[in-house]
């Protein structure tokens, strides 16, 4: 058997069972033996019946004296046997399994777990596993425990643990080049996957987690270094020419670009020119002005012949670009179109057929942009907007919609290095370090719920003044129904508050086109009040709304408190962010301290990455990161700066893994990356 075969070819895996093995991402014997126990349980130390003791979990092998009896007892039926060993005898029970009075054998040794209970008047031994311990028994061992479903027992699965190891058994090719292994003492591959399941000894289990947590980060890593070099290597780069239309662009902005938008752009250009594919990460704290950026970039493009895509990560966020966009570009002749999942069939087709046709220079839009079905006639480059929330294939995708078009990817969410590299590893960055002239600092400030009579006054005074607020309300994680409820509930209360303003709420639950009028119209200033949850976290931008309020605050991460934060402050007046929280204890309190005291995003998400508790995955995954099997990013850090450095080394050494060392690790990472880029 081989490890990419399906998991049907596994004995005992009929329909049912491929079915209810799906659910949990397994189709193959890999996936099955990369389904790693989430815990262990130690049955090592067996117990003599006369040892057992009442009420906890033992382990104990004996002999079976005979067939059992059942019987009904109110709804349950009780199945009882009696086995003995060198100490003792016992009376086992089990409920609900008369199939079990014949199942064991008179004068067969079995394991049993269980608790030993004295329910109905006599101690008994209630079963929860058991099995038959055969010729070959070398006493207790540790157990894993697997994340499963209904269905699919933990006896099963452990089962199929055992039989695809047996049929694989030192089969696994090792793919991790012999040079790291010796240099990161890594455990040997077909050693650390039996480990990880069976472990034999303490030490064993160590040096296996510490293998594949490494080979989990490496792959990751490494593929990314390797999609990088073969980015750079090929010059497939669409030459840009013209080199003053970035300069000429200014004059069509109501602004001058800060120095530090200049840098970038010139980075830009310099990428662009020389054959190069560009494959840049723009990172820059919120309102440092990224999206002049990316239009300058986009005009250069287009005045050499090629379209330009933006993709945004919501429809509002798209809405506002191509508002913001068709602004500057259409007094130049330029042709900017929109599309978004939200329209309708008609609206789509018509869009579709500019941009397959040419007549779309400018094309804005949401995930529908990278779609089957979406034919660019010339493109040149591929914007995405605030990219934590792509993950690398979806930036694939992108790259083969053109024929290699320049990447260039915008994020406001500064992250440490190493969580950089890792997700980022193959894109060059630059960063605008500096904000627009004449911004005001936010006045900042965490309060208890108890202020919030004196909170509504002072909103009902600036929006009295002609300014307008967001609300933000807590979040409810993946219960969309709830959170659009908590939504709805916090705008009747505004509305009673606040009885001489317009209050009006977007939600998840509403229509994109419903979204969209209430965002115009808060945009235009006749809504003064706007109540959501983070629909507008990323990337809006209404100058006049001076006032963030934000609800359960602590519900919330440092980072995108930092961005909702993001969306006051950007006109002439003075903003303010208010942070409302009764939570008590010394950590949510620090975090919000960290938001009082500092404006700066790249100190904020490393108090963000400090004080998250260790495997609390969300924040992360939000940036994109693929789900990791065994690695945790918090507790396992050594281990990935560790696999950095490996993945550096081999990158210098060999770059496109051309040696036969490094044949194995090639495929590791054409595998990772879906075989498209590393095909040179
Ligand atoms: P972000 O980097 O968060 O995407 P935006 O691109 O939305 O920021 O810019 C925020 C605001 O700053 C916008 O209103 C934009 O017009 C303005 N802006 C951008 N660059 C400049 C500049 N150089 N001078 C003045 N205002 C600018
Ligand atoms: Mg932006």
């Amino acid at each position: 058997m081989e490890w990419k075969d399906p998991i049907s070819q596994l004995k005992g895996v009929g329909e049912q069972r491929e079915k209810k093995l799906s659910q949990l991402g397994i189709y193959s014997i890999e996936d099955l033996l990369t389904h790693y126990p989430r815990d262990y349980k130690d049955r090592t130390r067996l117990a003599k019946i006369i040892e057992l003791e009442m009420n906890t979990e033992n382990t104990f092998v004996a002999c079976c004296k005979g067939t059992g009896e059942t019987m009904k007892h109110g709804r349950f039926t009780l199945t009882r046997l009696k086995v003995t060993d060198e100490t003792g005898e016992i009376g086992l029970l089990w409920y609900n399994q008369p199939y079990m009075k014949t199942t064991l054998k008179a004068g067969e040794w079995y394991l049993f777990t269980g608790k030993l209970q004295n329910k109905y008047g006599r101690k008994e031994f209630s079963v929860t596993e058991w099995e038959r311990i055969g010729n070959h028994f070398a006493g207790g061992r540790i157990i894993p425990v697997y994340p499963s479903v209904e269905g699919i027992s933990q006896k099963m699965l452990r089962g199929f643990m055992e039989a695809a190891l047996a049929e694989v058994k030192g089969g696994l090719a090792e793919d991790i080049p012999l040079w790291i292994r010796k240099e990161y003492q890594l455990a040997e591959r077909n050693f650390s996957i039996e480990e990880i399941h069976f472990p034999k000894t303490e030490q064993g289990f160590y040096d296996a987690r510490r293998r594949l947590v490494f080979e989990e980060f490496f792959i990751l890593q490494g593929a990314l270094f390797s999609l990088k070099a073969y980015l750079e290597e090929g010059n497939r780069g669409f030459v840009m020419k013209q080199k003053n239309a970035m300069d000429t662009f200014q004059k069509y902005l109501p602004f001058h670009l800060t120095n530090a938008q200049k840098r970038v752009l010139k980075e830009i250009e310099k990428d662009m020119s020389t054959g190069k594919q560009m494959n840049r990460l723009i990172q820059g704290d919120v309102g440092s002005g990224k999206t002049a950026v990316a239009m300058a970039a986009s005009y250069w493009v287009m005045q050499n012949g090629y379209q330009a895509v933006l993709m945004a990560p919501t429809e509002v966020l798209a809405q506002q670009h191509y508002h913001s966009f068709s602004a500057i570009f259409d007094p130049l002749g330029i042709t900017t179109v929109l599309l978004t999942g939200g329209q309708s069939a008609k609206e789509k087709r018509a869009v579709l057929e500019k941009i397959a046709s040419g007549e779309a220079d400018m094309i804005i839009g949401t995930h529908a942009v990278i779609q089957k079905g979406v034919e660019y006639h010339k493109l040149g480059i591929a914007i995405t907007d605030e990219q934590h929330r792509f993950g690398v294939r979806q930036r694939g995708a992108l790259n083969q919609k053109g024929q290699d078009p320049h990447i260039l990817v915008m994020t406001a969410t500064p992250i440490p290095r190493t969580l950089a590299l890792i997700l980022y590893g193959d894109l060059d960055v630059s960063i605008i370090d500096e904000l627009p002239p004449g911004r005001q600092k936010i006045d900042t400030m965490a309060v208890a719920s108890s202020y919030h009579e004196r909170i509504y006054s002072f909103m009902e005074k600036q929006v009295q003044e002609g300014r307008q607020a967001y609300v933000i309300c807590p979040m409810i994680e993946e219960n969309e129904k709830l959170e659009a409820q908590s939504v709805l509930n916090f705008t009747e209360e505004l509305q009673q508050k606040l009885s001489d303003c317009n209050v009006r709420c977007v939600h998840g639950k509403m229509k994109a086109k419903e979204k969209q009028e209430i965002m115009d119209c808060f945009a235009k200033g006749e809504i003064h009040v706007l109540v959501s949850t983070t629909v507008i976290e990323v990337g809006i931008n209404v100058p006049n709304a001076v006032i963030m309020l934000i609800e359960n605050a602590e519900r919330f991460g440092l980072a995108q408190l930092h961005q909702l934060r993001g969306r006051v402050g950007r006109g002439s007046d003075k903003s303010y962010c208010i942070l409302v929280s009764d939570a008590k204890t010394k950590i949510a309190k620090q975090r919000l301290k960290a938001l009082t005291d500092s404006e700066d995003g790249f100190v904020i998400s490393e108090m963000d990455l400090k004080l998250r508790g260790p495997g609390e995955f969300f924040g992360i995954r939000q940036h994109g990161l693929p789900e990791l099997k065994i690695a945790n990013i918090y507790e396992d850090m050594p281990i990935l700066l560790e696999a950095q450095t490996a993945a550096k080394k081999l990158m210098s050494t060999d770059p496109f893994l051309r040696l036969d060392a490094h044949e194995g690790i090639r495929k590791r990472f054409a595998g990772f990356l879906e075989g498209k880029q590393l095909e040179i």
